[in-house]
């Protein structure tokens, strides 16, 4: 038999060597995010889920921003103008902490500001972008409303011309940021068609109640936006874009994010399972040495393995600029739905400590039921590969 003394040692949370597959450069983010995490997150967020508040929210967005990770994979007006696979990178650190958290940097950066950064004026990245790449300003993005979610086409929300002015009037639901905004993107039928608009959320007519009784993402501020006559000139709309390829876009960027965000949330499950089995006695030994909970570490970890594969391979092709929408949708839809598999198998292993806020696993996995239905649920993202494989269209 081969010796394996002069091979590199065996990293339970990376079996098959990833991390060879990354750059100096993709580490060195890797491990500033962490470092940012376990300073400023992970000793405070399970109080923060339990009491349904981040404290501080804003001083957390000045140090995300102070480390560039607003807006980081946007180039010029402040932003980092970092790959897209330390942007993922990013997002994996940001929800093994809490999805929550992720949500606020993805949000901000590939929502809010992305939507200025590809379809605003000069006059709105330069008011903007740089006091949200520092994260002196908050940004929240309004698609989806009460009543309509999957189907955005069939929005209500609306802006009307009143001489050169646009007047809004609609509703907007589920709105990540929403009460803690300085600067809405809203999305309302126009005569034109779907356009976005640029809100500063102190427009009178603007009101943003934050939604309560979440019992997932509890670590992140979620609002309704009521927008009553919200009276904007008309160079609060965004010029460069009509039609739904405007939010779509947006969300297109968003939803890489979680295709590597999901796998953190799954990487802190595992790792408390792995942690928690090696430590918990029963029947005279660990329960690490059962052959069921053998089968239960070994089977996240191939999953969670095969899910930052693909993170990475996306990775690598949107920074060769060859990512395709449908092979975002793919990676949301394994990944998201993976993630929430291995913390639910994780939640076994810890047996009832597996539902105690002392450990990371229900947390992320309540989490990831919010995360698996924004930026397009299982169905949809299901539809749309379901499309690209066979050209027929089964929305409707
Ligand atoms: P619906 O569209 O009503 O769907 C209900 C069910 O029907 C789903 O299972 C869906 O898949 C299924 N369904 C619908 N149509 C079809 C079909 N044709 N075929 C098969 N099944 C179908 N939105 C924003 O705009 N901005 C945000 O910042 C934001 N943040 C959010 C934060 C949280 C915590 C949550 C929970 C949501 C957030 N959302 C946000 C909203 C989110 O994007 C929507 O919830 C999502 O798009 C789904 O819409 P819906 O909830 O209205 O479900």
């Amino acid at each position: 038999m081969m010796s394996t003394s002069n091979l590199p040692a065996f990293e339970p949370l990376d079996p098959v060597g990833i991390d060879d597959l990354l750059t100096p450069d993709e580490k060195a983010v890797r491990a500033s995010v962490r470092h940012l995490c376990a300073e400023r997150v992970d000793p405070f967020v399970a109080d923060w889920f339990e009491r349904g508040v981040v404290d501080d929210v804003r001083g957390l967005a000045k140090e995300l921003g102070a480390l560039g990770l607003l807006g980081m994979h946007l180039e010029g007006y402040g932003c980092a103008g970092m790959s897209a696979t330390e942007y993922g990178l990013a997002c994996l650190e940001l929800e093994a902490s809490d999805s929550g958290i992720r949500s606020l940097v993805s949000v901000q950066g590939s929502l809010a500001m992305y939507a200025i950064w590809r379809w605003g004026s000069e006059e709105h990245k330069l008011e903007w972008l740089p006091r949200m790449a520092s994260g002196e300003a908050i940004g929240c993005f309004g698609l989806t409303e009460p009543d309509i979610g999957s189907d955005p086409g069939s929005m209500r929300t609306r802006a009307r011309r009143d001489g050169s002015d646009w007047v809004l009037d609609g509703r907007k639901m589920w709105i990540t940021n929403g009460s803690v905004a300085d600067v809405a993107v809203v999305w309302a039928q126009t005569d034109e068609g779907v356009r976005g608009f640029v809100v500063p959320t102190t427009t009178p007519g603007f009101s943003a109640p934050e939604i309560k009784h979440k019992q997932s993402l509890r670590a992140s501020v979620t609002s309704e936006l009521v927008l009553d006559g919200v009276r904007l000139p008309d160079a609060a709309a965004l010029p460069e874009v009509r039609g739904l390829r405007g939010p779509l876009s947006c969300l297109n960027e968003a939803r890489f994010g979680i295709v590597w965000g999901s796998m953190g949330a799954a990487r802190s499950s595992l790792a408390a399972a792995l942690s928690y089995a090696g430590e918990r006695v029963q029947f005279g030994r660990p329960v690490s040495g059962f052959q069921l909970t053998q089968q239960k570490l070994v089977e996240m970890n191939l999953e969670y393995t095969k899910g930052v594969l693909l993170a990475l391979h996306l990775g690598r092709r949107k920074d060769a600029g060859t990512l395709r929408p449908e092979q975002v949708s793919l990676g949301k839809l394994n990944n998201v739905r993976e993630a929430l598999e291995i913390c639910r198998t994780a939640r076994t292993v810890l047996g009832a400590n597996g539902i105690s806020l002392e450990y990371p696993v229900i947390r992320h996995m309540n989490n990831l039921e919010s995360v698996l239905t924004y930026e397009g649920t299982v169905e949809m993202h299901t539809l749309v590969v379901g499309q690209a494989m066979t050209g027929q269209a089964a929305f409707r």
